[in-house]
């Protein structure tokens, strides 16, 4: 788990004005930061630079201690969990949980355990052995969670995760990935264009509006003072 701090960071994709232009958050510790803001606003620009897969136009990104501009994102240690969360339909929880450990080629028995410790913590021990494809949106997205975990990435990044849901599906995952969020203790910023989302999850809400930032506040601050 890893503090993340924005400094000053701008992005230009062009000639016209910035991406994200100028935008500072400290994110401490444990801490779960909603990026919100209208279609077109910047928070995926500003997720992406997070994570890596954009170049950083100005400012300083750090991640911990650590600088990390410069830096590729498998070394940044942070775990994007994406609107279909990128499982493999031809393995098991088991073995989609334990993929990152694999591909580090870490001995069975560290890959046993730390798989069933995560399964444990996630609820998931009784499904190790079915397929994603039949399971629920929120045992799903709890494998993608559980794959973050073995690789004990520093922090959880989500786009969007629930936005292809239906109503009453994204109330029930929105309350879970709050809780689990809360029991990791692990530091996580989520990119949401939904008011509703923005205003129950998190801790602190970074309202954005054509890339610059508006507000930063807590959800009970925003709502005392729109
Ligand atoms: P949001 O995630 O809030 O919808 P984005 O970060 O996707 O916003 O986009 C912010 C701005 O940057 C928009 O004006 C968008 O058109 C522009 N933009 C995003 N990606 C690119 C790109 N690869 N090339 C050029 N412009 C881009
Ligand atoms: P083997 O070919 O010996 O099964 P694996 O690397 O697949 O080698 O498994 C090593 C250990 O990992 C097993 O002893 C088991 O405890 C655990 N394991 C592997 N796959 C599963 C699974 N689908 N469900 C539960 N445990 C598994």
């Amino acid at each position: 788990m890893s503090a993340i701090k924005l400094k000053n960071i701008v992005k230009r994709y062009g000639d016209g004005f910035p991406a994200v232009n100028d935008v500072s958050i400290d994110i401490a510790d444990g801490e779960f930061v909603i990026l919100v803001g209208p279609s077109g606003c910047g928070k995926s620009t500003l997720l992406r630079m997070i994570v890596g897969l954009e170049d950083i136009t100005d400012g300083e990104l750090s991640i911990g201690e650590k600088v990390v501009n410069d830096l590729p994102p498998r070394e940044r240690n942070l775990a994007m969990v994406f609107q279909n969360y990128a499982l493999y339909p031809h393995l098991s929880v088991y073995e989609n949980i334990a993929f990152p450990l694999r591909l580090a080629k870490a001995p069975d028995d560290e890959v046993d355990t730390k798989v069933r410790e995560a399964s444990a913590t996630l609820e998931l021990d009784e499904h190790l052995e079915r397929k994603p494809g039949n399971l629920s949106g929120g045992q799903r997205q709890r494998v993608a969670m559980g794959r973050a975990i073995v690789r004990e990435a520093d922090a959880f990044l989500f786009d969007e995760p629930l936005s292809n849901l239906d109503a009453k599906l994204r109330g029930q995952m929105r309350t879970e990935i709050a809780r689990l969020q809360k029991k990791l203790g692990i530091t996580t910023v989520y990119v949401t264009h939904d008011q509703t989302e923005a205003m129950t999850l998190g801790d602190r809400v970074a309202v954005l509006k054509k890339g610059v930032l508006q507000q930063l506040a807590t959800p009970r601050e925003l709502y005392e003072n729109p």
